[in-house]
């Protein structure tokens, strides 16, 4: 039985719309931060990374970079 270890959380922080250019349409998104943390019984006790922050797209789930928010439609 694992009781301790280490593994990512990630919360969201912020949600909108984005023209997804995977899903080729405007899509729900949530922008999401995390950090690896040291984990005892899965509850997060010592932060152990640098914060990471993607955008993850509500209809086909990826994640990008938040620079994805700031592209240009037109592209
Ligand atoms: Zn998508």
């Amino acid at each position: 039985m694992i009781i301790f270890g280490s593994r990512y959380y990630f919360w969201t922080t912020n949600r909108g719309t984005f023209p997804c250019p995977k899903c080729q349409a405007i899509e729900p998104y949530r922008h999401r931060k995390g950090r690896r943390f040291i984990h005892v019984f899965y509850i997060p006790l010592i932060p152990i990374s640098a914060l990471t922050e993607h955008i993850k797209c509500g209809g086909c789930r990826t994640r990008f970079k938040t620079s994805v928010l700031t592209q240009s439609t037109m592209a």
